[in-house]
């Protein structure tokens, strides 16, 4: 029996990705070959790249509007220093949101490139609100944001109007909701949470702003080189692209973005009501700035641990324990997490009000 994934990433895909990846594997388009052994470079393979990156544009709603999409290896991680090759000057200043462990990471990565600046941190109240208050240096290179902080279940509602260039790390939740993309300059996101296996990333990026920082870049770690050659620099994560393809296909099947939006939100509506109105659970972050991806959740006795767990795990649930760094649980519910899985996490944790 399948499991009800609540993985944080790598995480749930939609059942359709694995029945077509799988098909895809034994063979790829009647080609005769499976995707795993095709060339890169044979007339099949291109069109999967070509189509996967006018798809993600497609979805954000940023097709004719200057950017370009990239699907590259190396993770969301390698993103983190590439951003300041590419946008930071020598002696250039860049300005960062401290909202979690993974902006943590970049802002290290981002002080090898030039004076970084923390604009807020909520590092002090480990990192269970996102902050709001701060004002980003007129003179910075570009701002960082991370959309939504993975291990602490906090997520950006809004995002700060600024006339640097915007560059946010949505590796938790792209394609999970509508927001005016055209804000970013640059965005990033690891295949292996709202998207595909894990082996590329997604990355957005408005042109008009590359080229401008002087710096000399290492060709695998420049943007432009990438983008004149359709994301073909070098050998691209073959398989991960094309299984990140069928997953924006099914959004679109789906009815795009603003269509798996709502079903996200019934979803999260569901579990937060219920850890709200059960009394044997409080949320562990505050209320305004939930994470609709990730839900993280503690027992209000911590005598429960053992029999809440038992209980879930009978239930077929996977993946629930929390990050080491907050404890409790957390419960993944992306894109392709069904409302009748959430349900049945509802229904543990209503059964375990009734037990004890
Ligand atoms: N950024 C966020 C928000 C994440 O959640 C993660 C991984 O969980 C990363 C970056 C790092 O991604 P990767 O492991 O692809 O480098």
């Amino acid at each position: 029996m399948k499991k009800h994934n609540y993985s944080a990433g790598p995480s749930i895909l939609p059942q359709e990705v694995f029945e077509k990846s799988a098909q895809a594997i034994l063979d790829f388009n009647n080609s005769g070959l499976s995707i795993l052994e095709i060339s890169h470079r044979s007339k099949d393979f291109v069109a999967v790249m070509d189509e996967a990156r006018a798809l993600a544009l497609e979805l954000l709603g940023l097709e004719g509007k200057g950017y370009k999409a990239l699907f590259l290896g190396g993770g969301a991680s390698l993103e983190f220093l590439m951003v300041p090759y590419n946008l930071m000057k020598e002696n250039g200043k860049a300005a960062y949101l401290d909202s979690g462990t993974w902006a943590t990471a970049a802002i290290k990565e981002a002080k090898f490139f030039g004076e970084t600046v923390i604009v807020a941190s909520s590092k002090e109240d480990n990192y269970t609100y996102v902050p709001k208050d701060y004002e980003i240096p007129a003179d910075a290179d570009y701002f960082h944001c991370t959309s939504n902080n993975t291990i602490f279940g906090t997520q950006m509602k809004s995002f700060p109007k600024t006339n640097v260039p915007l560059v946010c790390d949505m590796s938790s939740d792209i394609f999970s909701r509508v927001i005016d993309f055209s804000q970013f300059d640059i965005i990033y996101a690891g295949a292996q949470k709202n998207m595909g296996p894990a082996g590329t990333t997604l990355v957005v990026v408005k042109e008009e702003i590359l080229g401008k920082n002087g710096r000399a870049i290492p060709s695998m770690l420049d943007y432009a080189k990438h983008i004149k050659a359709d994301s073909m620099y070098n050998t691209p994560p073959v398989f991960p692209v094309y299984a990140s393809l069928l997953t924006m296909k099914w959004i679109k099947e789906k009815g795009g973005v603003a269509a798996v939006e709502k079903l996200n939100n019934a979803k999260a509506e569901l579990l937060y009501n219920e850890i709200d109105r059960n009394p044997l659970f409080k949320g562990a972050a505050v209320v305004e700035d939930r994470s609709n991806m990730n839900v993280t959740f503690l027992l209000t006795n911590p005598e429960h641990t053992e029999t809440f767990d038992k209980m879930w795990k009978e239930a077929g649930i996977s993946g629930l324990p929390g990050h080491r760094s907050v404890g409790g649980y957390r419960a993944s519910i992306y894109n392709a997490m069904p409302i009748e899985s959430v349900q049945v996490l509802v229904d543990v944790m209503q059964a375990l009000e009734k037990n004890v």
